[in-house]
């Protein structure tokens, strides 16, 4: 089973990126091709009931099996970046963190109103930045079809705050 894999490869690295925090580190995985494309076909598989239009990922884990998954469904990919970072007029969203703020933005003409957005991020914590993504989604009039993660921290108990957008959440990998 893929979660099992995954499991044994995923590492906690303690105290980072402060003290007190265990960190799910996915570049393990990065090396071993063919568990990621196992886990790339684990998303498809999750997805195959799932109508949807553009993948969004999230700076800059998203981008990874974001962009691939994107690859293999032939689907345009739609990067949701860190203020000040992509090029064109941009929409933005600011979210609370543990201590201050974070902007995230998205190109103006990424999509049409209308548009049905799978949303992907590497893991969903707390669910802070998948909601404001959302609410970036929804300015521009996209409609959120599903959320895929690799990771999610189910023991946070955030989904709830994810199914006012869509009850389309697939994770490769629950730590309960
Ligand atoms: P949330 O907003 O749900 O609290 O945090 C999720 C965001 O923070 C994601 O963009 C994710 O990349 C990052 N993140 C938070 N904790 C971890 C972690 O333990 N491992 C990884 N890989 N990313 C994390």
């Amino acid at each position: 089973m893929i979660e099992e894999k995954l499991k044994t490869i995923i590492r906690d690295i303690h105290d980072f990126p402060k003290p007190g925090i265990v960190f799910k580190d996915i570049t393990p995985l990065l090396q071993h091709p063919e568990i990621v494309a196992e886990a790339v076909e684990a998303f498809a598989d999750g997805l195959k009931d799932v109508e949807f239009d553009v993948i969004a990922g999230i700076e800059s884990r998203g981008f990874l099996f974001g962009f691939l998954l994107a690859q293999k469904l032939n689907k345009p990919f739609i990067p949701i970046r860190k203020q000040g970072k992509l090029p064109f007029h941009c929409i933005s969203e600011s979210y609370k963190l543990e201590y201050g703020q974070a902007t995230i933005e998205m190109h103006e003409d990424a999509f049409l109103p209308g548009t049905k957005v799978l949303v992907h991020d590497d893991l969903l914590a707390t669910g802070g930045t998948v909601v404001a993504a959302s609410k970036l989604i929804e300015k521009l009039g996209g409609e959120i079809a599903a959320y895929c993660f690799v990771i999610s921290l189910d023991f946070l108990n955030s989904a709830g705050r994810l199914s006012r957008f869509s009850e389309n959440v697939i994770s490769l990998v629950r730590y309960q």
